[in-house]
């Protein structure tokens, strides 16, 4: 299986191009980057500190699309959207991990999964997973009196807030509650704000240092509280599960389809 990494001088490129070259049964096609960057001619398994494949990063997304099964791409979501366009055309399956994207952005990766398959996940480790499905579950158990907070912690490079994680935990715990997050969510709180809302969820960010990643839900009523809190250690993890879902999509029928569909844990 041929994978495609754009954006493949990134934080995130650079795992991922190691993380194909340590799965048995995939094979770098090569690499792309925006069309002004450095890297453009470089050897992407280098910029890896892997030894030389003899590929070159190109600046035509196109020309990867059309050599590769997959394509993993977590760049920015302007990028992403032109990604997900190509990957309709050519018919290449996508794995789209960027965070940060608009409605109308997504709208646009739902369109492009009408014609190919796209595992999109803001977040692709197993643990993180599992997260989403015990936050759902508590929220469906626990009534109103237990107001809902999600705290994220971030390295100091991070470009979105809430992260995509957060954002997904809260859909997930509204989910279980039987509401929209878009009509509870509380995702800033600054100056004189008043009481908490009965029923919103809300979020706090932290950023700072080299953190991968930090998530909790808590569950907080008069008497107790819970909290459920995932910690990544090494950003690897979500190379490797990004790189496990361009394998599961490459024979997939056209279709948005997710981490947890990967893993089988809606089954
Ligand atoms: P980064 O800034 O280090 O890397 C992004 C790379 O994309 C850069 O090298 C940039 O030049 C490149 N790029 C931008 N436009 C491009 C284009 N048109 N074509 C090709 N390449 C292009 O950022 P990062 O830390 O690697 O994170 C990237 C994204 O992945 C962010 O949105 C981040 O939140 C997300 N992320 C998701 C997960 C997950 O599990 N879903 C995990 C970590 C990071």
């Amino acid at each position: 299986m041929k994978i495609g990494i754009v954006g493949c001088a990134g934080r995130m490129g650079r795992m991922l191009v190691k993380a194909v070259a340590e799965t048995p049964g995939a094979e770098l096609a090569g690499g792309s980057e925006a069309p002004h960057s450095d890297a453009i001619g470089e050897d992407p398994a280098v910029l890896a500190g892997l030894p030389a494949s003899g590929l070159k990063i190109t600046g035509d997304a196109r020309e990867l699309f059309e050599v590769s099964d997959a394509v993993v791409d977590f760049t920015a979501p302007v990028a992403t959207v032109a990604h997900a366009a190509l990957a309709a055309e050519t018919g290449t399956a996508l794995v789209p991990g960027t965070t940060g994207l608009s409605a109308e952005d997504q709208a646009k990766i739902e369109e492009a999964a009408k014609a190919v398959a796209i595992v999109q996940a803001a977040n692709y480790s197993v643990g993180v997973n599992v997260l989403l499905g015990l936050a759902e579950q508590t929220a469906a158990m626990l009534g109103p009196e237990f107001d809902i907070e999600i705290l994220e912690m971030h390295h100091r490079h991070k470009v979105d807030a809430p992260s995509g994680t957060a954002l997904a935990l809260g859909h997930a715990a509204a989910k279980g509650r039987g509401v929209d997050l878009d009509t509870v969510s509380d995702r800033v709180r600054d100056g004189h704000t008043g009481e908490r809302t009965v029923g919103n969820i809300g979020f706090a960010t932290l950023r700072g240092g080299m953190v991968v990643g930090d998530h909790s839900v808590i569950f907080a009523s008069d008497d107790e509280r819970i909290e459920i809190t995932h910690k990544a250690a090494d950003r690897g993890l979500f190379a490797k599960g990004a790189i496990r879902a361009a394998l599961w999509a490459s024979d997939k029928a056209p279709g948005l389809y997710s981490m947890r569909d990967v893993l089988g844990l809606d089954k």
